[in-house]
């Protein structure tokens, strides 16, 4: 079967591949197509350590072809995800109270273990989330990866009906925490960006303000008009959008950090203190919340916007994230051309 592997001098390379035989608790899977993430840039440009030879993707769909001994959550003919949480060890205290995300020893598919950005892939059933009727499997592979984050990043928020919520970046993750926030939680949105097209972008999916902080002072307008967000999600790789964050949310109010800029924020005491404000990392979803985002894509709330993609141009693809090019997500498709 043909497969995308981390390849020499930071490409990516489209090997034939022949896949050991399944395990017990493992189901094989024929892929349907797999989201290129920036998560997958770092891995093939080593950034996370060498892994040269690893099949990629960890936003893939397909359908089991066969299961191993054993398997009782999945059966041929389903649809089901690979995800960036493969696999954890289900006895370690986070993973036994809802924090599986966060076990240590975690397998993370298209990097400590092969991914699905391939013809086949092994899962380990158990942790292989099933596809609800009614979602497209383009629209699943954004939700394994960039659709669950946002979700889960909204729950971590606690944000009720009819309050304000500060999402700032509205690109791939921003743009379905928007819908998410609108839709599934029944937030009012405020939509940050620096780029007017993802804010133009982000008014049509129902943003109810949209801020350009190129242009103006992001917190301060917050402020003014809604007397401080209740939340923020920061999903921009920028300290400065963590900054206008902290000072956007009203007494009380809770910053979600989800992008990842390899600096530090800056955190005044006094304002955490006495203002009472919460400042939480977010990272992935446990398959609970990763089956719940499914469904509510299933039920029509959360449109992903994907393009599909042949195989053969992972390494355009790659290009065009460093260039900035991407609006959407790009899907590697792996169905058979009829
Ligand atoms: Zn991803
Ligand atoms: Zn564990």
């Amino acid at each position: 079967m043909k497969a995308a592997i981390v390849g020499a001098n930071k490409k990516v390379e489209i090997v034939e591949k022949e896949l050991r035989p399944l395990k017990a608790n493992e189901a094989l899977l024929k892929m349907e197509c797999c989201g290129v993430c920036h998560t997958d840039l770092h891995v093939k440009n080593g950034d996370f350590g060498d892994v040269t030879g690893r099949v990629l993707g960890h936003e893939g769909i397909g359908r089991v072809i066969a299961v191993g001994e054993d398997v009782t959550s999945l059966k041929v003919g389903d649809r089901s995800s690979v995800a960036w949480m493969f696999e954890s060890c289900g006895k370690c205290e986070y993973c036994v109270n809802g924090q599986e995300t966060l076990c240590r020893s975690v397998k993370n598919a298209g990097y400590t273990v092969d991914g699905g950005m391939a013809e086949e892939c092994i899962v380990t059933a158990d942790y292989a989330v099933k596809v609800p009727d009614g979602l497209g499997s383009a629209e699943a592979s954004s939700i394994t990866c960039a659709g669950v984050t946002t979700y889960k990043a909204i729950k971590e928020s606690n944000i009720k009906p009819g309050q304000w919520i500060a999402i700032y970046g509205l690109g791939g993750l921003g743009n379905l925490a928007l819908q998410y926030a609108k839709k599934v939680f029944n937030a009012k949105v405020i939509g940050i960006d620096i780029n007017d097209l993802q804010l133009d972008f982000a008014k049509e999916f129902g943003a109810d303000l949209v801020i350009n902080p190129a242009k103006e002072d992001a917190a301060k307008k917050i402020q003014e008009l809604t007397g401080g967000a209740h939340a923020a999600v920061v999903t921009a790789v920028s300290k400065a959008a963590f900054n206008s964050a902290i000072d956007c949310v009203r007494a009380g109010g809770t910053i979600v950090a989800v992008g990842l800029p390899s600096e530090s924020m800056d955190l005044n005491i006094p304002r955490l203190v006495l203002d009472g404000i919460k400042v939480v990392g977010s990272l992935v979803g446990t398959r609970t919340d990763l089956a719940e985002a499914f469904q509510f894509g299933a039920e029509g709330l959360v449109v992903p916007k994907v393009h599909m993609r042949p195989v053969e141009d992972v390494n355009d693809i790659f290009d065009e994230m460093m260039d900035g090019k991407i609006k959407g997500r790009m899907v590697i498709d792996f169905c058979d051309k009829h």
